[in-house]
């Protein structure tokens, strides 16, 4: 399994979909990033990668970034600091079980999507969908460069 085939052109388009559901329910701004391997610290990894992206950049600092790292089976996700300041530490803990459950089973688009929608639904309850939402950060899966 490779980052570049981790998720067929169909699979990659139901992401970007699930983004943009999720989106609908919440101001929280999530993006999705793939890449092969993480190195030995994925949380702290997968936070440079947030910063990297620019993800900061929110009004309300309320970036999402779900991280994966295909071949190490490696889940993280960030929360800028206007979620973290809201919510609790173990707040992203049952995504991340029930995403990794999925992925045992090799249901990675399936477990990603429902990933998202719990996303969007639990962050909705801090964070609800604004009438004059703007759409600060693109819906897209970003790869990284260790394919
Ligand atoms: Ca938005
Ligand atoms: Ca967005």
């Amino acid at each position: 399994m490779n980052v570049r085939n981790f998720l067929s052109k169909e699979q990659e388009a139901a992401v970007v979909r699930a983004i943009k559901e999720a989106e609908l329910q919440t101001s929280g701004e999530i993006r999705v990033h793939l890449e092969n391997h993480c190195g030995d610290d994925t949380l702290k990894h997968a936070r440079m990668i947030f910063y990297e992206m620019g993800m900061q950049e929110t009004e309300e600092e309320t970036g999402v970034l779900l991280y994966i790292a295909v071949k190490d089976h490696k889940i993280a996700i960030i929360g800028d600091r206007g979620i973290n300041a809201k919510v609790s530490e173990n707040f992203w803990e049952n995504i991340i079980s029930e995403l990794e459950n999925h992925f045992k089973s090799e249901k990675y688009a399936e477990g990603i999507c429902h990933a998202l929608q719990t996303i969007g639904t639990q962050l909705a309850e801090h964070f609800p969908f604004k009438e004059d939402d703007i759409d600060e950060l693109p819906n897209e899966i970003s790869f990284g460069d260790d394919a």
